[in-house]
């Protein structure tokens, strides 16, 4: 067991319970250990190269990662030596940065939206439009989150055209019991044609308080923190800032989104209530650990102070494409002749801006080594196209040119 490739950076037991496993299902031999010992490892999470030209890649972690590691205040106060609460630094910066009186950090978008229902409806009605009862990213369903909050899901409108006197009449209707509208973004699924959805001024209007889970975290539409004016790929989506200026009072989203965070999910809006989710008992279950809060709160305060270029999501994606071209071309040179440099399109990824691409550009080889690449001592995920390997550097560190040109040296060989 010494011996196989890959298994010296297993722990011991793991490898004694996959021999284990092996003898149990009768077959022990060499080969069959090695192949559990990769699948196993093949499973553990790793650092990879993501050369998809998705920045936001759901299966590789969406944002990238801030990534270091030390002691941390979790809840300490550094000035009184006293016991303090780990979501006050955070939620004064991404108040900052929304535009919200206040704001509350739990581990995922999922998880605030049924905090949000649970803290604010408990046992009352939750009221949502049928065009935005919907399944996001597989397991994040509108309905169940409701259901599972406590709430009770009260159906608005058609899955076309709802309109803000649907909502009225749900409100008004005998023995109503509307505790909370909610309305979502339905990221990554259209409705085209004949549509229609209220403004988020009009349900603020209705006298019940108002939740948007806008899903992607863009926190202000008019990106401060760029140089020049917003994007154009960024154009419609839904933004924090903006929605709670129009008069919702809480806002939901993910912070590996848009905001290009780690993982966790915010609440931001009037004190009030973000207060009463805060003391509501799920919340303990909810909170994220220190090394999330460290690595938002630095992503935040980049934001906030206008250098997008310690954020790797916003670096990569608002880098000129003209300067992606050059870096393909200085890795092609230094690569045999049959890598050639390509124009392409990047996606901003996990749902967000649907239909629009960024204009970006890499390399590609005629064969299909997509597999021998994922296999290099630092994967790199590519993508096939027509039967052409394709390495698309707008969603790759230029810290990580280097391993590039070495990856597809050493797999052309
Ligand atoms: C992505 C998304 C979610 C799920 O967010 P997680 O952070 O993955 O839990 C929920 N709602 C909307 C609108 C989203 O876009």
């Amino acid at each position: 067991m010494r011996d196989l490739p890959r298994a010296d950076r297993l722990p011991h037991a793991v490898l004694v319970d996959l021999a284990r496993g092996a003898i149990a299902s009768g077959d022990w031999s060499s080969t069959t250990l090695e192949s559990a010992v990769a699948r196993f490892a093949d499973s553990l999470v790793t650092e990879v190269i993501n050369a998809t030209g998705v920045l936001l890649h759901t299966n590789l972690g969406r944002a990238p990662l801030p990534t270091a590691v030390r002691s941390r205040t979790i809840e300490f106060d550094l000035g009184s030596g006293r016991r303090g609460s780990r979501q006050t630094g955070i939620g004064r910066l991404l108040g900052l940065l929304c535009g919200a009186e206040s704001a509350l950090v739990v581990n995922n978008n999922a998880a605030a939206v049924m905090l949000v229902a649970a803290a604010l409806a408990d046992g009352r009605e939750v009221a949502v439009s049928r065009g935005e009862a919907v399944e996001i990213g597989g397991s994040f369903r509108v309905p169940e989150v409701i259901e599972r909050s406590g709430a009770r899901l009260v159906d608005v409108g058609t899955t076309n055209r709802t309109r803000a006197d649907d909502y009225r009449r749900a409100i008004t209707r005998p023995g109503a019991d509307v505790a909370l509208i909610l309305s979502v973004h339905p990221s990554n699924y259209r409705i085209e044609g004949f549509t229609e959805r209220p403004e988020v001024r009009e349900l603020a209007a209705l006298g019940v308080p108002v939740a948007v889970d806008i899903g992607s975290g863009l926190a202000d539409a008019d990106t401060p923190w760029l140089a020049g004016a917003p994007p154009a790929w960024l154009t419609d989506e839904p933004a924090a800032r903006q929605t709670l200026e129009a008069g919702a009072d809480l806002v939901t989203f993910s912070t590996d989104k848009l905001l290009g965070g780690p993982q966790a999910g915010v609440i931001a809006g009037r004190a009030e209530l973000v207060a009463r989710c805060a003391q509501h008992p799920l919340m303990r279950a909810l909170r994220p650990g220190s090394l999330v809060i460290e690595s938002l709160q630095s992503t935040v305060m980049a934001l906030l102070d206008r250098r997008p270029e310690e954020v790797a999501f916003w670096s990569m994606a608002s880098a000129p494409v003209a300067e992606v071209r050059a870096r393909a071309e200085r890795i092609a040179e230094a690569c045999p002749e049959s890598v050639s440099v390509v124009d392409l399109e990047s996606l901003p990824g996990a749902g967000s801006a649907p239909g629009r691409g960024i204009p970006s550009a890499g390399l590609a080889l005629d064969v299909d080594l997509v597999t021998a690449l994922r296999r290099c001592a630092v994967p790199v995920i590519a993508r096939l196209d027509e039967g052409r390997t394709v390495i698309d550097l707008r969603s790759v560190s230029p810290v990580d040119d280097e391993m590039i040109t070495a990856a597809i040296t050493s797999v052309l060989r």
